[in-house]
């Protein structure tokens, strides 16, 4: 018997439609809280879900929108700490493949595809597939001490140059013996699985609100103002404790904290200019012993290819863009490695993220928060900053120690359309993959056909309005599905903005 508790499909808890944040309102301006969550990134939505299935009464406060910061600009690996493992960090990386494992296996199986990293081992240059083969080795040892299943990451191995060219047909022929490949955990959007996380916390009682921003804390008292972004009316939210979690503007409401913040960019290209296989090309970077560029397939037809990291040329932005130094020396990279090189011409579009790094006056360990997360405490107010995305679960379980003694259960709380689902032929393969068991409700509220919008895509906007929490044509668009990453066709934006315009 499995020991998962399932949030059956649709519930109306799950449930952030107009008048759910109508409802969450009255109660953020009227309820003395347990804890006040700022920030709607995967840190504070798994703070959120930590909390409240503790037992405690809880309110998260998003200024823009779920997924608005980095979360939604990652690689979307959920990955098994491989790159700490070659720095000698068995401990991080032991932390990483136990998280992987319990995200893939157990609570959000739904919404992750393995997927084969593959490292070519080209004639002259035999170290990088070598030393990638070595690292994926040990990488699988940690696989099997987390009891990840082989069903859904398989071992790594050594494949012949017909196998390589198979997985990745672009792959440069000349000199090509083979490839090393490894498995990673690819999310089908991290955007998803931040929402994911948000319903199923509000499925627990969490309120979640979007569009509320903290102006203020005061870490004496346990307040915060909020300004509802909406109407523009201003509100103190009361709680005994308050967890900050503003990703990269953590530091405007905890001014003990100093972040500065370093970017990193990705290229989006159509997924035929590295061939239609669906593996992930992994080249090593020129001169870097445990660097690599990867091009990453989607199920949508793009490949996002990166990583760069450096500090960010404008600070901190609401959404920074990939500079042309960046997108140009990450296709230079990929292109040692392709038979026909990508011209920057051709890709469809890029994107950046922000990664904070605290400076060393408050981290008596390292000024690297990329990796490892930094909790700080204030009276009632503690910030938590760094990370990834992979050890979400984790860090929420850590903050949330820091405000109650009761035992950490999410372990045991599957995510919002993770479980058994009906037999549905009639429900198109994307929705199964973005939506779990709940695709079939997604298709059914698809509405009436009467634009020219594809009917899975009018689908998902109607649900991200209806279910999701979005309330403008860009919620719907940039992060409840990724529609703008391809030039918006005008019946696309009209639907999208009437949509948004219908909410009661
Ligand atoms: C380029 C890049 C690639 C990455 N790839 C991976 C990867 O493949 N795998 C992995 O595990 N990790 C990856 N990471 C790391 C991971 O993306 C981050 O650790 C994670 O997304 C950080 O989430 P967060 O919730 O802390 O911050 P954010 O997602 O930035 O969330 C913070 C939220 O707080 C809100 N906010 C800010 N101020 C206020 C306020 N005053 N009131 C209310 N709300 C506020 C913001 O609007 C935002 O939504 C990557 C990071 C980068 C930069």
């Amino acid at each position: 018997m499995s020991d998962l508790r399932f949030v059956p499909p649709l519930h109306p808890n799950s449930q952030l439609d107009a008048a759910r944040r109508q409802q969450d309102l009255e109660r953020a301006a009227t309820e003395d809280f347990d804890l006040v969550v700022i920030g709607g990134g995967i840190t504070g939505t798994g703070i959120a879900l930590d909390a409240v299935t503790r037992g405690l009464s809880v309110v998260l406060l998003e200024a823009k929108d779920l997924a608005f910061g980095t979360s939604r600009w990652s690689s979307k690996l959920v990955h098994g700490g491989l790159r700490y493992l070659a720095k000698g960090d068995v401990g991080l990386a032991w932390e990483s493949a136990r998280e992987r494992a319990v995200v893939a296996s157990r609570i959000a199986p739904h919404l992750v595809t393995a997927i084969p990293q593959v490292v070519p081992d080209f004639a002259g240059s035999r170290r990088s597939a070598a030393l990638a083969m070595a690292g994926f080795l040990a990488g699988d040892s940690l696989r099997v001490a987390a009891r990840t299943p082989r069903g859904v990451l398989p071992r790594a191995r050594r494949v012949d140059r017909e196998t390589a060219l198979q997985l990745v047909p672009g792959m440069r022929q000349r000199d090509l013996l083979g490839a090393s490949v490894g498995w990673e955990i690819q999310l089908v959007d991290d955007a998803r699985l931040v929402i994911a996380v948000a319903r199923t916390a509000a499925a627990h009682g969490a309120a979640i609100l979007t569009q509320t921003n903290a102006t203020d804390v005061d870490p004496a008292h346990g307040s915060v103002t909020v300004n509802d972004e909406r109407t523009g009316d201003s509100f103190t939210v009361q709680a005994r404790h308050i967890i900050n979690a503003a990703g990269v503007w953590s530091d405007r409401l905890d001014p003990d904290l100093e972040l500065s913040p370093s970017l990193g960019s990705h290229v989006v290209i159509p997924t035929e200019l590295v061939g239609a296989g669906h593996g992930s090309l992994t080249v090593q970077v020129p001169g870097e012993i445990n660097r690599f560029v990867f091009a990453l397939p989607q199920s949508d037809g793009l490949t996002y290819v990166g990583i760069t990291d450096r500090p960010a040329p404008d600070g901190v932005v609401d959404e920074p863009s990939a500079p042309d130094s960046d997108i140009n020396w990450i296709l230079e990279v990929l292109n040692q490695a392709l038979e026909r090189p990508v011209e920057p011409s051709q890709r469809v579009g890029s994107f950046a993220g922000l990664r904070p790094l605290v400076s060393s006056a408050v981290s008596d360990s390292s000024a690297d928060i990329s990796r490892q997360h930094l909790i700080r405490r204030t009276d009632r107010l503690i910030s938590i900053v760094g990370g990834k995305l992979t050890t979400y679960r984790r860090m929420a379980e850590d903050a949330v120690d820091q405000v109650t003694s009761r035992p950490c259960v999410t372990k045991q709380v599957a995510l919002v359309g993770s479980g058994p689902s009906e037999t549905r032929l009639d429900v198109p393969a994307d929705l199964w993959r973005y939506y779990g068991n709940e695709a079939p409700g997604v298709w059914d509220n698809r509405g009436s056909a009467d634009s020219t919008v594809d009917p899975a895509v009018a689908a998902r906007l109607r649900f991200g309005r209806d279910f999701e929490g979005a309330a403008t044509p860009a919620d719907l668009l940039d992060r409840r599905t990724r529609a703008s990453f391809r030039p918006v066709s005008k019946d696309l934006q009209a639907y999208a903005s009437q949509l948004v315009s219908t909410m009661s």
